[in-house]
Formats: C-alpha cells, sequence, structure tokens
C-alpha cells in the first residue's frame, strides 16, 4: 500500500536526474527478482512535453520515445529528424482513419485494442509494403474505461490475426489499476505476464512475443518484478 504515492518523491525539474534515478530504481527492482537492467527497455512518454525536453533527454540515453496523439507526434518528430535511431512508440488510442499517418511515423504501435484497427493496419502496411510491429492492447484493469482486449478474449484474438502478413505482433501491454492498491496491481501485471507466455507457446506464425509492456511511473517496480520488459515512464522523467 502506499507505493504509488511513495514513488513521487524523488520526481526533480533535472531530465537528467529524473532518468539516472529510474535507472537506479530499475535496476534495484530487477535485482530483487534476479534480473538484469539490461532486459528492460524504458520507453520515455513526452506526451505533452516540448522536442526540446525530448531532446535532453535523448543526450540523458533515452533511445525511445512514447506518445499518445499522431498529430503531436508527428510535429515533434518532423523536429526531432536530425536524431538517428530515436524510436517511436504509440502508447495512447489510435482511431482507424489516422491507421496511415501512424504507420508512416511509428516504429511500434503499442496501442492496437481492436481488431477492425488490426485489420486497418494490416491492409495500410500491405499498400506500403512495410512491415508493421505492433502490440496487443489488454484491459488489465478490470475497470470500464479503459480501452484494450478483454484477458479472455485475447487468445482466440490472436489466432484469428495469425494470417495477417504485413503485421508483426511482438508482445503485449496493459495499464494497471489505478487505485492504490499493491496486491490489485501485481494481480493485473502477472494476469498479463500469463497471457504473454500463453500466446507465445502458441507459436502462431507473424508472432514475435518480444515485449511484455508494463508500469508506469507509479508502477514500475512492481512491474518490473512481475516480469515486464518495456516500462513507459512519462511524469517520473519529465516531472510534469
Ligand atoms: C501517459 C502514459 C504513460 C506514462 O504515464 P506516467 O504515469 O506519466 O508515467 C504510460 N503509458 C500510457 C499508455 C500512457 O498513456
Amino acid at each position: 500500500m502506499g507505493t504509488r504515492k511513495r514513488n513521487f518523491i524523488g520526481v526533480k525539474d533535472g531530465v537528467k536526474e529524473n532518468i539516472e534515478e529510474i535507472w537506479n530504481r530499475i535496476d534495484e527492482a530487477a535485482r530483487k527478482v534476479g534480473r538484469k537492467r539490461e532486459e528492460i527497455e524504458l520507453v520515455a512518454v513526452s506526451k505533452g512535453v516540448s522536442a526540446e525536453k525530448i531532446r535532453e533527454a535523448v543526450h540523458s540515453g533515452i533511445k525511445i520515445v512514447g506518445e499518445s496523439r499522431v498529430q503531436e507526434a508527428e510535429v515533434k518528430h518532423q523536429e526531432l529528424r536530425d536524431i538517428e535511431g530515436l524510436e517511436w512508440h504509440l502508447v495512447g488510442h489510435l482511431q482507424r482513419n489516422k491507421a496511415k499517418r501512424a504507420h508512416l511515423l511509428f516504429d511500434l504501435i503499442q496501442s492496437v485494442d481492436k481488431i477492425e484497427l488490426l485489420r486497418e493496419l494490416e491492409h495500410k502496411a500491405m499498400d506500403m509494403k512495410k512491415l508493421q510491429r505492433v502490440l496487443l492492447q489488454v484491459n488489465i484493469s478490470e475497470e470500464e474505461t479503459k480501452s484494450g482486449f478483454s484477458p479472455d478474449q485475447v487468445l482466440n484474438m490472436a489466432k484469428e490475426v495469425s494470417e495477417f502478413s504485413y503485421l508483426q505482433i511482438e508482445g503485449l501491454m496493459g495499464i494497471a489499476s489505478l487505485a492504490d492498491d499493491e496486491d490489485r496491481i501485481r494481480t493485473s501485471f502477472r494476469r498479463l505476464r500469463e497471457l504473454f507466455d500463453e500466446i507465445k507457446r502458441e507459436d502462431l506464425p507473424n508472432f514475435k512475443m518480444r515485449y511484455l509492456s508494463m508500469g508506469m511511473s507509479q508502477d514500475f517496480e512492481l512491474a518490473i518484478e512481475e516480469g515486464s520488459n518495456m516500462i513507459r515512464i512519462g511524469r517520473a522523467i519529465f516531472g510534469w
């Protein structure tokens, strides 16, 4: 209990210091369960953050940025086009009519939450003859307002999309309950981990299950303890 609040202490204005602090905490959480920090990818979620702040984060070692909106990301992507090798991930809800723009911009779309959206992305990717890497978002929070496939549906859905040829499904993404209840958060993360393992065992065509994307500013240590290998951090880096 109280983890989320405690974790906010230590958030400063300096992006560099914040990133160092996050890596220390990643290291500690990983070690607690016999893992290594090298196994974990850190995505800096930069929605609402200026291109200059993102640049600062890149100078402090950030290699992946996560954005919530296509339009906002397009502007910043343009402003930061001189940075080589920076990966852009979409973590927010994507409308079908923006699938093409998203396909052109994002290396990985983490927030695919509907079969219709998968179909649309497959079409756009086929038109452009360029593979689209995606994660399936699963609603693990048991909160109605959250988007994502229901945990009960995701395995069947995965089998259905395994025939797509321009999509590569690389894992699962989930957002834990926002309640301040450690047991509940852990249960959500564990559920996603189990689903990840189940789908991986199916060894479906077009699936390359690599990323278990779970954990945000308030709960990333719990997520790492439960097996996450990709955490998405906004506030604790940019301090908004
Ligand atoms: C905003 C956002 C994050 C980052 O959240 P923080 O609490 O600021 O770390 C991570 N994942 C998704 C899907 C988000 O929308």
